[in-house]
């Protein structure tokens, strides 16, 4: 996929979702790979930060990136534990105010039934309230995660406003569903495994996505796009899920990814007065 006529492989490609900390574990050289993206004209995107140490080592890596925009979250696999909800917001409320002025969105969290160890339905629907409670008390954009959780979490999102907006992340439920989180405000972002073979009826839901509310990522370091399935992901392997879509929607990647460009940034209009909203 590199295109040696445009000279920069990355140029203008948004990444919507990864975790740069999850990344280093798998042992990829994020430095070296965020520099790469930033010579070859990668704008950025969202690093998802879930502990107090993902987000030294957000930090240290995307200092010199300001389109590197930063997330914390608790996601539904920390209600396996002993930790009840009340203790769980109180850390996360922690980590917002030990950090004034580094979050432009609150995420990732929300609902995953396929994992068995995770708590049950009602301890994740619970967590996944206050999180929206406290995205709002806090005017922040909020990025949800959903798998295999659709109709709870539809009846969940439905049931909440979302003032400040925010991401589906790797959206993979019906057009119906899709677009009942289009009406509450939601954007649905991609991930790769829309590259995967029997994705046809995703490829549908995205031709349905209208343009202005469709973000693609790469949720790295997992689900690597064809070609690079297996792998652990990173970055730089937008460009195939860039190039996937393009060819579904019918339009070509420069154009795409100036749309994608576009909706990311008035999604930034959705975050707090402070530098985190600034576009990129
Ligand atoms: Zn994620």
């Amino acid at each position: 996929m590199t295109d040696s006529t445009s000279g920069h492989r990355y140029e203008n490609l948004i990444d919507s979702h990864f975790h740069l900390a999850a990344m280093q574990e798998k042992g990829l050289d994020c430095q070296a790979i965020l520099q790469e993206l930033d010579r070859e004209g990668f704008l950025g995107g969202i690093d998802i930060c879930l502990s107090s140490s993902d987000i030294s080592a957000s930090r240290s890596l995307t200092s010199v990136y300001p389109g590197i925009r930063h997330a914390i979250g608790m996601g539904p696999w920390e209600t396996g534990s002993e930790e009840d909800t009340d203790s769980l917001i109180s850390r996360l409320k922690s980590l917002l105010e030990c950090n004034p002025d580094t979050f432009s969105f609150l995420g990732e969290f929300g609902l995953d039934y396929y994992w068995k160890d995770y708590g049950n339905p009602s301890c994740q629907i619970e967590l996944l309230e206050a999180e929206l409670e406290l995205a709002a008390e806090h005017d922040l954009p909020v990025i949800i995660h959903d798998r295999e959780a659709d109709s709870d979490m539809e009846q969940v999102l439905c049931k909440h406003s979302c003032p400040n907006s925010g991401i589906i992340h790797c959206f993979s439920g019906s057009r119906e569903l899709a677009f009942r989180l289009l009406d509450k405000g939601y954007y649905i972002s991609f991930a790769g495994n829309i590259t995967y073979r029997h994705s046809e009826d995703l490829c549908e839901v995205m031709r349905s996505i209208p343009k202005d509310r469709l973000l693609l990522e790469t949720d790295s370091p997992y689900l690597a796009p064809i070609p690079k399935r297996g792998k652990p992901n990173d970055p730089r392997n937008m460009v195939h899920t860039y190039g996937f879509a393009a060819e579904i929607l019918s339009k070509d990647v420069a154009q795409l990814a100036v749309e994608i460009v576009d909706n990311f940034n008035h999604l930034l209009s959705f975050c707090p007065n402070h530098q985190a909203g600034r576009q990129i």
